[in-house]
């Protein structure tokens, strides 16, 4: 439905079986997440040895999985298929979402920070201010606990926003299509589709303010966040709630959503990445309806681990920081890069 040729459609890109060194990175990593993953619920629930014990069942049946398909020569696995088994595994040993409290924490300290961000946003010149937002999603999009590189500077406590949006690289960037995403946005944008990735800064700090521009401009935003919890991705459930708090301090937010111009749509994945064939019915019938004249797609799993080759049938951003070594040696680049792709959708006559 989004998609110019779903049948050569293809979200896992990576076939990890068919490379012996790409697949002994990824199966490592998550070995090493399982481990971190136990660790972090074992922290943020003192006291509470059920949900421990509970996570540990679960690591040990990933692990088990990781074992088998690493013995296995016939096995087809990639990382698409690797997120969905772990969560299979959380959900079958009867742990939600070992990431709720710490979400919610990094969304209260995001939600303190945006009137200051915002304000300062809106003291700017149009252009100036395409780029303090680009640069924003690209800040705030450095939480994210599945990648063990950013998880690293979350746990030393150097992921503030405004620093990381200070430190980031110059362009250009890796991919540096900004120039053309401004002349987009400028001409300007009618109906918005943005798939969001993670809680905390990333969605308040960096899509909200984003969003808040392209209201402000008169267009309508879809904000489609993930049906079901994976790492530390926001919820259709928690975003709702939310944005009902960052409405509080923000006029145009809150006449945006009491006018339906800004609505939520659970986006029905339940993944780090995003598998665009299998979009909940709500979705499929707002895109139905009311066709979006942009896409977003954030985070570096949406972006690019799942979709750098997706063709989409309407004008699209895959905007997203590289958090993992080998996905950003895939794009030729090195870790933290940014990626800024803006890709025209085909014209109406093609
Ligand atoms: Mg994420």
């Amino acid at each position: 439905m989004l998609l110019v040729d779903p049948g050569a459609y293809a979200p896992g890109t990576l076939d990890l079986a068919g490379d012996p060194e790409l697949r002994r990175y990824w199966l490592d990593l998550f070995r090493r997440h399982t481990g971190d993953l136990v660790a972090h619920v074992a922290s943020e629930h003192p006291g509470e040895p059920a949900i421990v014990e509970a996570t540990r069942r679960a690591a040990a049946a990933f692990l088990a999985h990781l074992d088998s398909v690493e013995h296995d020569p016939r096995a087809r696995f990639d990382t698409l298929t690797l997120c969905a088994e772990r969560e299979r595994c959380l959900r079958a040993a009867r742990v939600d979402d070992p990431f709720a409290r710490i979400k919610a924490r990094e969304n209260a300290a995001a939600l303190e920070l945006l009137p200051g961000v915002v304000a300062a946003i809106d003291s700017l010149d149009p252009r100036d201010r395409t780029g303090t937002l680009v640069r924003g999603i690209f800040a705030g999009n450095i939480f994210d606990l599945g990648s063990p590189a950013t998880a690293a500077l979350f746990a030393a406590g150097k992921t503030s926003f405004h620093d990381v949006r200070e430190r980031l690289a110059p362009r250009p960037w890796r991919v540096d299509d900004f120039d053309v995403l401004c002349e987009r946005i400028e001409r300007g944008v009618l109906r918005a589709l943005v798939f969001v990735d993670n809680a905390g800064s990333d969605v308040v700090l960096g899509i909200v303010p984003f969003v808040r521009e392209l209201l402000r401009a008169g267009g309508d935003v879809v904000l489609a966040a993930n049906a079901t919890p994976a790492l530390n991705d926001i919820t259709h459930g928690e975003l709702g709630p939310l944005l009902d708090r960052a409405a509080d301090q923000d006029e145009l937010l809150a006449k945006s959503l009491s006018t339906r111009r800004l609505r939520l749509v659970s986006s029905g994945g339940g993944l780090p990445l995003l598998d665009l064939r299998k979009l909940s019915v709500e979705l499929r019938r707002e895109i139905a309806e009311r066709p979006p004249d942009l896409v977003v797609l954030e985070g570096m799993g949406r972006a690019i681990e799942s979709n750098w080759d997706a063709r989409l049938r309407f004008d699209t951003l895959k905007i997203a920081m590289l958090k993992d070594a080998s996905v950003a040696r895939r794009l030729g680049g090195s870790l933290w890069d940014l990626v800024c792709r803006f890709e025209p959708g085909p014209s109406p006559r093609s």
